[in-house]
């Protein structure tokens, strides 16, 4: 059966959510668990109820709106994030909790019972903004992430994630735990460029990037800008200098989509008459094949020390990596495409892998 959603209804939907934490520019700022991300899930859920689903709010705030199936399966899960960083779009996030609230809504228009039950789902701290690390909620619903750890997260003012759900009124009841799922479908902004160049309206994820994050400590010495001869010098913001351009030339030589980033430098003491001792930097590490990875984090091994040595600093890495994930199986997977396909009049064979989102 051919079944149109209501577009008027969804886009009068993501303005009146969009309204909650509205930036003067006409962006979001809504970070999980404040009161405006108390707001907007008081709204949804009031949408939710509205729409005839039986909501469920977990230990992690995670909200789940049920519409029942007509055979006691496992549900369709669809459904997003309601939080943004602090200078968010209203697209993020909220798009896919709302695509999943319109697609019931139009169930509900043509009174269409489904085999399995539906349910919306919104996550608690997908974004990661106010506490770390992102993607907290479903981290511990799929078992990744300890509940306590998760409660014990902490934002930059010391407020602890357990205290802010309790707080804004969304520490629910429900186990926060892995469950049977037919089926998880997200509609999500595209957050790198590639869509908007190439003038395309939708694209399938095929996947989630392999990660490495390492957290470089250089030291060198600290002394006066003035009397110390340049030939005498343990420069660390220096050897960090060099690192960064370093960094830029791992994907060149990896090759694949492999992407490298110096995000975060912290130089001491900073300030304009004395050589940096110390600085503490970051780098992020990315590519869809796993191998590229762990080449790339070699490669960077041999970079830093090789570059520690040169100007004598000394040097302290610690590495966390994360694995590459399928996007679930082609059964959910070849519709979407097949949309996507028609949409671009191309065939699915003809896609190069996309850029995952976050
Ligand atoms: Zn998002």
């Amino acid at each position: 059966m051919q079944m149109q959603i209501n577009r008027k209804r969804l886009e009068e939907s993501m303005a009146a959510l969009g309204r909650i934490g509205e930036t003067p520019a006409g962006g979001l700022s809504r970070l999980a668990l404040t009161d405006e991300d108390r707001r907007g899930r008081d709204l949804l859920v009031e949408w939710m109820r509205a729409a005839g689903l039986t909501v469920a709010i977990d230990r992690m705030g995670n909200i789940f709106g049920e519409r029942p199936g007509r055979e006691g399966l496992p549900p369709v899960m669809m459904g997003s994030h309601a939080d943004s960083v602090p200078t968010g779009g209203k697209y993020d996030g909220q798009l896919g909790v709302l695509c999943a609230l319109e697609a019931i809504r139009t169930l509900n228009d043509n009174k269409t019972a489904t085999r399995h039950p539906v349910v919306m789902a919104i996550f608690t701290n997908e974004e990661g903004a106010r506490f770390q690390p992102a993607m907290i909620g479903s981290g511990v619903m799929a078992g990744q992430i300890a509940l306590e750890d998760a409660y014990n997260a902490r934002d930059r003012d010391g407020l602890r994630l357990g205290d802010e759900l309790e707080r804004i009124g969304y520490l629910g009841p429900e186990l926060c735990i892995p469950r049977p799922i037919r089926a998880y479908l997200e509609l999500h902004i595209e957050q790198g460029p590639i869509l908007e160049e190439q003038h395309l309206s939708v694209g399938v994820v095929e996947g989630i990037v392999a990660i490495s994050w390492s957290k470089l400590v250089l030291t060198g010495v600290q002394d006066h800008a003035g009397p110390t001869p340049m030939r005498m010098r343990k420069d660390a913001l220096v050897a960090a200098a060099d690192i960064v351009r370093g960094v830029r030339e791992i994907p060149r030589k990896i090759g694949g989509d492999m992407v490298a980033t110096v995000g975060r430098l912290d130089v001491a003491p900073n300030i304009p008459n004395a050589i940096p001792g110390k600085v503490t930097m970051s780098v992020d590490l990315r590519a869809p094949d796993e191998h590229h990875v762990t080449r790339a984090v070699g490669l960077l091994d041999r970079l830093v020390k090789d570059t520690a040595r040169a100007e004598g600093v000394r040097y302290d890495t610690s590495t966390s990596r994360s694995s590459t994930l399928s996007s679930g199986r082609p059964r959910t997977r070849g519709p979407a495409i097949a949309v996507c396909s028609r949409e671009r009049g191309t065939t699915p064979s003809t896609w190069r892998p996309s850029v995952p989102p976050a």
